[in-house]
C-alpha cells in the first residue's frame, strides 16, 4: 500500500516520480495498491469555490465537490503509470467498495469491499485509489474529513492484508515537533501506535488520527516517508523493546479549534449531561472541557471544538442555554494548543510542573489544561503557540 498526500502528486512532474516510484516497487516483484490526495490545494480552492458560490453547503453537494479533486489525480496517476509500461486502474471510493455511514463531510468507514481491487491485483494491475472518499449506506457520495486520505490508505491496507501502508508525504518521517515550526526538531525512527494516536489526536497533522486507529486496531504497520527524497521514514508500530521510552517523545500544536464559554449555569445534575448530549447529537466532538467552581449555584463552562463547528455549536449551545437557564455562551477563536507526548510519563512525576514552569519563564498564560496517561495539553493564545513550541521543544531536549 503506498499513499501519495497532495503535495506529493502537486503538478505534472510529481505525478510522473510518483509514477516511476511505483512502477519500480512493482518490478522489484511486489503487488501495489496506491491512494492519492487531490492535487496541491486543490481541496482548498474547492472549498473557497464553494464559499464565494454560496453560505449554505449541503453536505451531499460538498462531497460531491470535493470528492472530484481526488480523481483528477487517480486518472492522471493511471496515465502515467500507462506510459511506464505498467497497467493500472483508477477507481473512485465507491469502486473501491469502501461503504461509509451518512455523516457528509466527516463520514466514518462502516464497511470495506474491496473485490474490484483484488480482482485487478490478480489481473497484474495497479490500482490507484481515490483517497478521502467512500459511498454512504444511502448510495451517495461521502468524505472522510480533512486529511482523510490516510484513512482510505490504512483501511485498504487492513482490508486487503497488506504487509504494511507507506504514506508519501512532503516531510522525510514523524518529527520531535512540525518541522516547519521547529527546524531543530528530529525525526523519529520508531513511535507506538498509542503515542502516534495521541500526536495525531493533538494536532500533528502528518497521519489523520481516524487512520492511526485503523494501524492500531489492524495491527497494520505505518512507514510515513518523504516522495522527495525517498529516504527510510518513521515506522508507526506495535510498542516493542528496541522503542526508546523517552519521558517526552514529542511536541504537537493545533490551532484549528475554538474555545466554547457558557456562563452562568446552573450547578445541578444532569445539566452538564444535557448541554453536551446537544452538542453530541449535532456530530460535534468536543475536546477540551473546564468548569469552573461554582459561586452561588452558578458555574461557568468552557470547550473547546473544531472551528469548522463554531456556527452550529454556538446554535445548539445558545438553544440549551436559554433552556437551562444560563447567562449566555460565546466563542473565542483566538486560541491553540501545545501539547507533551510521551510513554515515559507514565512513570516520571513532574512532567506537568516542568512545562508550566517553561510556559511561565516565557510568559504564556494557561487557560485550560487536559491530560492523558501520555499526554499533557495547554490552551493558550494563538499568538503564543509557536513560542511555545519552540521553547518546550528546547527545554526538553527533544
Ligand atoms: P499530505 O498532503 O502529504 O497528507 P500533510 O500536510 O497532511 O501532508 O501532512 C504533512 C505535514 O504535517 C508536514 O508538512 C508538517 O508541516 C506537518 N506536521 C505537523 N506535525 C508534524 C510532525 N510532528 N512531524 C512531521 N510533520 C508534521
Ligand atoms: N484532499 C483531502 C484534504 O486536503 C484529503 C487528503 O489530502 O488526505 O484534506
Ligand atoms: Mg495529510
Amino acid at each position: 500500500m503506498q499513499k501519495f498526500g497532495g503535495t506529493s502528486v502537486g503538478d505534472v512532474d510529481r505525478i510522473k516520480a510518483v509514477g516511476d516510484h511505483i512502477a519500480r516497487t512493482v518490478r522489484h516483484g511486489n503487488q501495489v495498491v496506491a491512494v492519492v490526495s487531490a492535487m496541491g490545494k486543490t481541496t482548498d480552492d474547492l472549498l473557497r469555490l464553494a464559499n464565494d458560490v454560496s453560505s449554505t453547503h449541503p453536505g451531499r453537494e460538498l462531497d460531491m465537490l470535493l470528492t472530484s479533486g481526488e480523481r483528477i489525480s487517480m486518472a492522471l496517476l493511471c496515465m502515467a503509470l500507462a506510459d511506464l509500461g505498467v497497467p493500472a486502474v483508477s477507481f473512485t471510493g465507491s469502486q473501491a467498495g469502501i461503504i461509509t455511514d451518512t455523516d457528509h463531510t466527516k463520514a466514518k468507514i462502516v464497511e470495506m469491499r474491496p473485490d474490484r481491487l483484488l480482482e485487478a491485483l490478480s489481473e497484474g494491475r495497479v490500482p490507484v485509489v481515490a483517497g478521502f472518499q467512500g459511498v454512504s449506506l444511502e448510495k451517495d457520495v461521502t468524505t472522510l474529513g480533512r486529511g482523510g486520505s490516510d484513512t482510505t490508505a490504512v483501511a485498504l491496507a487492513a482490508a486487503l492484508g497488506a504487509d504494511f501502508c507507506e504514506i508519501y508525504t512532503d516531510v522525510s518521517g514523524v518529527f520531535s515537533a512540525d518541522p516547519r515550526v521547529v527546524a531543530e526538531a528530529h525525526k523519529i525512527h520508531k513511535i507506538s501506535f498509542e503515542e502516534m494516536l495521541e500526536l495525531a489526536a493533538s494536532g500533528g497533522r502528518v497521519l489523520a488520527l481516524r487512520s492511526v486507529e485503523f494501524a492500531r486496531n489492524f495491527g497494520v504497520p505505518i512507514h510515513v516517508r518523504s516522495s522527495f527524497t525517498w529516504e527510510p521514514g518513521t515506522w508507526v508500530q506495535e510498542e516493542d523493546e528496541t522503542m526508546e521510552q523517552a519521558v517526552v517523545s514529542a511536541i504537537s500544536h493545533d490551532v484549528t479549534e475554538v474555545k466554547v464559554t457558557i456562563t452562568g449555569v446552573p450547578d445541578r445534575p444532569g445539566i452538564a449531561a444535557k448541554v453536551f448530549r446537544e452538542i453530541a447529537d449535532r456530530g460535534i466532538n468536543v475536546d477540551m472541557i473546564v468548569q469552573n467552581t461554582s459561586i452561588d449555584g452558578f458555574t461557568d463552562i468552557s470547550f473547546t471544538v473544531p472551528k469548522d463547528d463554531k456556527a452550529a455549536c454556538l446554535e445548539v449551545t445558545r438553544a440549551v442555554s436559554a433552556e437551562i437557564g444560563a447567562r449566555e455562551a460565546y466563542a473565542d477563536s483566538g486560541i491553540g494548543r501545545v501539547s507533551l507526548i510521551g510513554a515515559g510519563m507514565k512513570t516520571h512525576p513532574g512532567v506537568t510542573a516542568m512545562m508550566f514552569e517553561i510556559l511561565a519563564k516565557e510568559g504564556i498564560n494557561i487557560e485550560m489544561i487536559s491530560t492523558s496517561a501520555i499526554r499533557i495539553s495547554c490552551v493558550v493564545r494563538q499568538d503564543d503557540v509557536e513560542n511555545a513550541v519552540r521553547a518546550l521543544h528546547e527545554a526538553f531536549e527533544l
